[in-house]
């Protein structure tokens, strides 16, 4: 019998989490009345310094059930994926695997039965892939597809159509700790841990409650982040570009000695003034890509902590064996 925590990073979802906790609560309940989960399972809420009442939501129901509920607080908003990274690393040495889905369950948790039994299995990584993205606005849709487009344009390998949910054996997760990046993309880097993985399809569903916590800057954000944590592909782009500019230059060079010689020399005042802003404004372009390696280079090399643990709700408060610190 396997021990899996459910790690489940919240942002502002005072909305979901009553709803969530109990549905998280009957799953967990009923796969160990089956005997697919050990007793020591549990579901880890990491609160990512929420605004509302998210985290006094948590620690209530680690004081009324602390054998299901886990909280973790970290001590500021530090987005999604490192929320997540927090409740993994937090959790790696206490379970056999883990699973990490998000607050609002439109990562359908029925999976989750199939999830196990991949892992049991054999293998250590599962990937929820959803299977059709009917309930999406077109909006979510085709900015997500437009994302997988640009991100394996600029060489970047993702499983298509998985986010955040998916299962990772306790080696899959002591492989992730050996990943020291501070610019931490979930989906590009898991990949690269290696070990047997396969895929578990299902329906994603709508948020049932509360709003996205991803706008759309977020997203951007997101993407940037993903390309340029692991390609550099954009880099070799403009060293490209340069290439082509000089050559078009020294077209330009041969067609201007020509006009100077046949005598048309003040004419080609629109070109001239073109190319200055078309050059200028690729120059800046390109500057600012190189600007954001070297950005991501400054905070590597400073190896600031990914995130830093306020609380930590972790056994039953009220026997010996507390485990809080
Ligand atoms: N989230 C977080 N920190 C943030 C933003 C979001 O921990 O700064 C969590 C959020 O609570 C949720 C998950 O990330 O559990 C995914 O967010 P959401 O459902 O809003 O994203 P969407 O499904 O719209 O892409
Ligand atoms: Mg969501």
């Amino acid at each position: 019998m396997d021990t899996v925590f459910f790690v489940v990073p919240c942002y502002n979802e005072e909305e979901v989490l009553p709803e969530t906790s109990a549905r998280l609560r009957d799953k967990v309940a009923s796969l160990q009345q089956r005997g697919m989960l050990s007793p020591e399972s549990r579901i880890v809420f990491v609160d990512d310094g929420s605004k509302d009442t998210t985290w006094e939501l948590i620690a209530q129901y680690h004081a009324e059930q602390p054998e299901y509920f886990d909280g973790i607080r970290l001590s500021r908003n530090e987005g999604h994926q490192n929320a997540l990274y927090a409740g993994l690393m937090q959790v790696r040495g206490l379970c056999d695997a883990a699973v990490s889905l998000d607050a609002d369950l439109q990562d359908d948790i029925n999976a989750v039965d199939e999830m196990i039994a991949a892992l049991d299995a054999g293998n250590d990584i599962v990937y929820g892939v959803r299977s059709a993205r009917e309930t999406d606005t077109v909006f979510k849709r085709s900015t997500a597809h437009g994302f997988y487009k640009l991100m394996s344009l600029m060489g970047v390998e993702l499983v298509y159509d998985h986010a955040d949910y998916r299962l990772m054996s306790r080696r899959a997760l002591e492989g992730l700790a050996e990943f020291k990046e501070s610019n931490l993309f979930l989906r590009g880097i898991v990949p690269m841990i290696g070990y047997p993985s396969t895929k578990v399809y299902y329906q994603r569903g709508e948020r049932f409650a509360g709003e996205s916590k991803y706008p759309l800057k977020k997203m951007l954000g997101f993407a940037a982040e993903g390309i340029t944590s692991l390609s550099v592909k954009p880099i070799r782009m403009i060293t490209a570009l340069g290439i082509s500019i000089f050559a078009v230059s020294i077209i330009i060079l041969i067609y201007s000695l020509i006009r100077h010689l046949t005598g048309h020399t003040v004419t080609g005042w629109t070109s001239t003034v073109f190319s200055i802003w078309a050059i200028g404004g690729l120059q800046l372009l390109a500057i600012g890509v190189i600007g954001e390696y070297i950005g991501k280079i400054y905070l590597e090399t400073k190896a600031r902590p990914k995130y830093i643990i306020q609380e930590w709700l972790h056994g039953d408060p009220n026997s010996a064996t507390d485990t809080r610190s």
